[in-house]
């Protein structure tokens, strides 16, 4: 039923799982152990890299992307082996954005200086913030003044595309902290800005200080106007809307992210790091000691799940629709055939009629700003169940 265009592949995710300590709220995989196996695991990715070598079937990479866990955590000689390494096994000389994961209190002036010359040339900064009481609350170990200097230090050592992460809904923000804290990030200047709304992940300690009582949770009518204030104030300071939670100065798209939400395939190394072909999602393992072992044994232990057609189709409803590019129609039929195209168009003209989606002059569909409210249920009517 689906016929897939041969895809460019996107990049390189080097998954690095460890922190200096656990933040509150997060569910990520991550230890606490990089004294103890920190050159066990990078030896260990870079074997990976040439055991999976093939996969990338000779395209030229585009984008690298160090995701945690903290990355920044990571010693720069580790991060000098590491990207070293991975440019031995591929061909890395076509690589347009290579961006690491940062959390503001690594950020020295001697880390800054050294990533021009690793080929860095994009930082994703953990702000989360501007609120020290709150920072202090979720476990984060920097302040809004060590997250303000963060910022001035990577642009003085010419690191020009800086990216900051916010969370919205954090125990104790009020509308007004939450404005002062956009407020903040604009004046910061950063080419681009990810927010995200808390979730209360089962298992976190926040979510058993929740149980407890402890800690108050966010209404969801307050954590909507937060979104609102935060599109709304960016969309003034001239940011693009360009994915639900992704905001960017023209030009700054992140290109790594944007390529998982094209459904464009990657390949991801590391532990719990995933790769998609196209057809086949592989996931390694969520522990580090399996995931060391098997590679030095050679071989890989990643689980894979090859994609039936209705679930590739809810991924590109689901993904596009977060997009400001939409989901191309024509595209959708080709690519699933005419009952996922009568199921996707007949359901949208509900939402069309109430204002919360649109059709766009070159055949796609996108949400309205009403529309991006409620993604969640739009995009639901949307999928197919199978
Ligand atoms: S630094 Fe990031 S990955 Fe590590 S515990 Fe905090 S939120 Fe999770």
């Amino acid at each position: 039923m689906t016929v897939f265009r041969a895809l460019p592949m996107a990049g390189i995710y080097v998954h690095i799982p460890f922190c200096a300590s656990r933040c509150s709220y997060c569910d990520f995989y991550s230890t606490l152990r990089l004294d103890e196996v920190g050159d066990a695991y990078v030896d260990a990715v870079l074997a990976e890299a040439e055991l999976r070598q093939q996969e990338l079937r000779n395209e030229s990479v585009k984008t690298i992307y160090l995701g945690g866990g903290t990355p920044s955590q990571l010693p720069l000689p580790l991060l000098s082996i590491l990207l070293s390494g991975l440019g031995r096994t591929f061909d890395l000389s076509g690589v347009e954005e290579c961006t690491i994961e940062a959390n503001p209190d690594d950020v020295t002036p001697e880390w800054c200086a050294a990533l021009q010359q690793l080929g860095v040339n994009r930082v994703s900064m953990g702000v989360q913030s501007f609120e020290d009481d709150i920072l202090r609350l979720i476990g984060r170990r920097h302040t809004a003044r060590q997250a303000i200097d963060a910022v001035s230090r990577l642009r003085e050592a010419g690191i020009a595309n800086i990216s900051i992460d916010l969370i919205f809904g954090l125990p104790g923000q009020t509308l007004a902290s939450w404005t002062e804290s956009v407020h903040q990030a604009i004046a910061l200047h950063p080419q681009h800005i990810s927010a995200y709304g808390l979730t209360y992940e089962e298992g976190t300690r926040l979510w058993q200080q929740r149980e407890r009582g402890e800690v108050t949770e966010v209404s969801e009518e307050q954590c909507l106007e937060m979104y609102r204030i935060l599109v709304e104030m960016l969309r003034a300071a001239g940011y693009e809307h360009y994915e639900i939670s992704n905001f960017a100065l023209p030009g700054y798209h992140s290109r790594h992210n944007s390529s998982y939400w094209d459904g464009t395939p990657y390949l991801g190394l590391g532990a719990a790091a995933h790769s998609y072909d196209g057809t086949v999602r592989r996931y390694n393992p969520c522990d580090l000691k399996k995931y060391i072992s098997s590679i030095k044994s050679g071989s890989l232990a990643f689980e894979q799940e090859l994609l039936e057609w209705w679930q590739r189709y809810n991924e590109r409803v689901m993904l596009g629709l977060r997009t400001a590019r939409g989901v191309d129609v024509a595209r959708l039929r080709e690519d699933f055939g005419e009952d996922a195209w009568k199921h996707f168009t007949s359901e949208a003209q509900h939402h069309i009629a109430a204002g919360h989606l649109r059709l766009t002059e070159d055949g796609c569909y996108i949400l309205t700003s009403d529309g991006i409210m409620l993604s969640d249920s739009i995009i639901r009517d949307l999928m197919w169940d199978e």
